[in-house]
This record gives C-alpha cells, sequence and structure tokens, in this order.
C-alpha cells in the first residue's frame, strides 16, 4: 500500500552501504598480484660432520636453507628454494593470504547483503498470495 515500502532494494541505505564496501574489495582484489599456496620456511640445520660447530652450538647451525611447503592431496609437499626463490615465493604465499582474507571478507559481506535482500524481499511481497510482484 504505501509506496515507499516499494523502494527497490538499491534504495536500501544498508544496502547501498553493502554495495560501496562489495566494490571496495573488489577493487582491491583487483589489485592482487601473483599468488601461491604454502609457506615459505627458512631452516637453519646440523650437518653430518660430528665435529663441526653446529652439532653444539645452534647458532652455528649451516643455512638458513629455503623451502616452499604446500598441501596436495592431503599430502604435504616440500620443495627446496635458492635464497633468490624464496623472496619470490614468500611474497606470492603472502599474496595468497591477502586474497583468503578479501574472499572471507566478501563472503561474511555478502551474508549481510543477502540477508538484507531477503528482509526487503519479504516486505515487497503480497501476504495475500504469497507471490512476489516486484523485484
Ligand atoms: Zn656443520
Amino acid at each position: 500500500m504505501a509506496s515507499a515500502r516499494r523502494k527497490p532494494p538499491t534504495e536500501d541505505p544498508v544496502l547501498r552501504r553493502y554495495e560501496a564496501q562489495l566494490r571496495d574489495l573488489q577493487a582491491q582484489l583487483a589489485e592482487l598480484g601473483f599468488f601461491c599456496k604454502g609457506t615459505v620456511l627458512a631452516r637453519r640445520m646440523k650437518c653430518g660432520t660430528p665435529t663441526c660447530a653446529c652439532q653444539t652450538d645452534p647458532a652455528q647451525r649451516h643455512g638458513p636453507y629455503f623451502e616452499w611447503t604446500y598441501k596436495a592431496a592431503a599430502k604435504t609437499v616440500h620443495h627446496h628454494l635458492q635464497p633468490e626463490e624464496a623472496a619470490i615465493y614468500e611474497q606470492a604465499t603472502q599474496e595468497r593470504r591477502r586474497l583468503r582474507r578479501l574472499l572471507q571478507r566478501m563472503e561474511n559481506l555478502s551474508r549481510r547483503a543477502i540477508d538484507r535482500k531477503v528482509k526487503i524481499r519479504k516486505k515487497l511481497r503480497p501476504t495475500q498470495s504469497g507471490k512476489i510482484s516486484q523485484r
């Protein structure tokens, strides 16, 4: 009856704010660089020489040796990296963590927006038929 209740969803201020937040997250997503899963580890190791200082002094251990590890088919894969490779892989794994945080935020936001849309739609639904007359 009241025309104010027949506004399309985009005129809802809450939904408009959610849409603006989504566009902001999409812009951040567009800035994302190349990414890969996994973690880059720097390890310092003992060698096989019994008289080597590394055997008794942790500060004398060899390395760092870099390793990129990731899960594939429920198994952890270890991949040795040269020092110059490590920085590139580290950057790429950070990008993927950024991607996942962004996706999580987008999903949380989407959930709120969808709830809001449902709420608006229910207000528009005519009580007598249950049919939705307006999108
Ligand atoms: Zn050693």
